[in-house]
């Protein structure tokens, strides 16, 4: 498979909303063909698999008194026939017969050994604890502002961010309910248009501009993103080693070229940090092939911000599609 090339508007040219900058972004669009042409699963996921006792873990072990202290009284019955109907289901996996008893009488023993006053798990008493001080502190502080968000969300922003749990925007940026609607996935990328393939973005996309009617889409990448050093160094050569992460983060390929064509030779790291900058233009370009994101931008009621923030420095930097809106901003 070829590489799109990066589309050279988002290196230098500034976007103003008349038509020869729509023609650069339907030419954007036409360059990433290759990118959203793959729709069916690799051949490594062809076969599907039975759900493992991994992945019905969290299923069996999830009930816990949060809502309802008195789940034991109430739910035991449940339980038993959760783990009956898992020994049954395990049963009939000759194969996974050893896990399978294992595994039972692990679930069985946490059950068996639960606290009999239902104490909570640290993970759960966490939950609660933050729950108890955000109602407190500010729900209850602020009978205006959630007065009026029960009545609907008219937020500014549209925001996509990483992931990481090192980078959430209602922190870094302060952002309060309301104000920013958020989409955050590995790398923070936003996909091209594409209905079948990114309709989990797409839906976000639409619904922010077309009924929040959002005034500005900000894509905000980080320092040190797993996902970017994940796209830097797949070898994208047919082959896969995860099930998810190469197909989603090769989203920004362009952005990948763009970087080893311009440092080359230059250590992993560096080259990183360069790409998980050019990796949002390749995102603000891809916002540029959705036509309510493109008639927003004509008729000046939507702006796109691309920003970057350095956790390990504690800087932040903003630029438009021009790029140098901002100088950086120290923390
Ligand atoms: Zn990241």
């Amino acid at each position: 498979m070829s590489t799109a090339p990066v589309s050279s508007w988002c290196a230098t040219s500034s976007f103003s909303p008349a038509h020869s900058s729509l023609k650069r972004a339907a030419a954007a669009a036409a360059l990433r063909p290759s990118l959203s042409a793959r729709l069916g699963p690799s051949s490594s996921s062809s076969s599907v698999s039975p759900p493992t006792l991994i992945r019905n873990e969290p299923v069996f072990a999830a009930p816990v008194p949060v809502i309802n202290p008195n789940w034991r009284e109430d739910m035991g019955k449940d339980y038993d026939e959760a783990i009956e109907a898992l020994k049954k289901l395990l049963s009939e996996k000759g194969d996974l017969k050893a896990t399978a008893a294992a595994k039972v009488e692990q679930i069985t023993a946490e059950l068996q050994t639960a606290p009999p006053d239902g104490k909570p798990s640290s993970s759960v008493e966490r939950i609660k604890t933050g729950f108890t001080f955000f109602k407190k502190e500010k729900y209850d502080k602020n009978p205006a502002l959630y007065g009026e968000l029960a009545k609907g969300q008219s937020p500014k922003f549209m925001v996509f961010a990483c992931s990481d749990s090192r980078v959430c925007p209602s922190h870094v940026l302060d952002f309060q309910p309301g104000e920013a609607f958020m989409v955050r996935n590995v790398a923070n990328m936003v996909p091209p248009y594409d209905q079948i393939k990114y309709a989990g973005t797409g839906s976000a996309v639409e619904y922010a501009v077309l009924h929040l009617k959002v005034q500005e889409i900000v894509v905000i990448g980080h320092s040190a993103c797993g996902g970017i050093k994940g796209l830097m160094t797949f070898p994208f050569d047919g082959s896969t080693s995860t099930d998810f992460i190469e197909e989603w983060v090769k989203i920004g390929l362009p952005a990948k070229a763009k970087v080893n064509a311009k440092f080359p030779g230059a250590p992993l790291p560096e080259l990183c940090g360069h790409c998980e900058k050019e990796a949002v233009n390749v995102s603000l370009g891809n916002l540029l092939t959705y036509p309510f994101v493109r008639d927003g931008l004509v008729n000046k009621t939507l702006s796109l911000k691309g920003g970057y923030y350095d956790f390990v420095n504690g800087t932040f930097e903003l630029w438009g599609l021009d790029f140098g809106l901002s100088p950086p901003l120290s923390v």
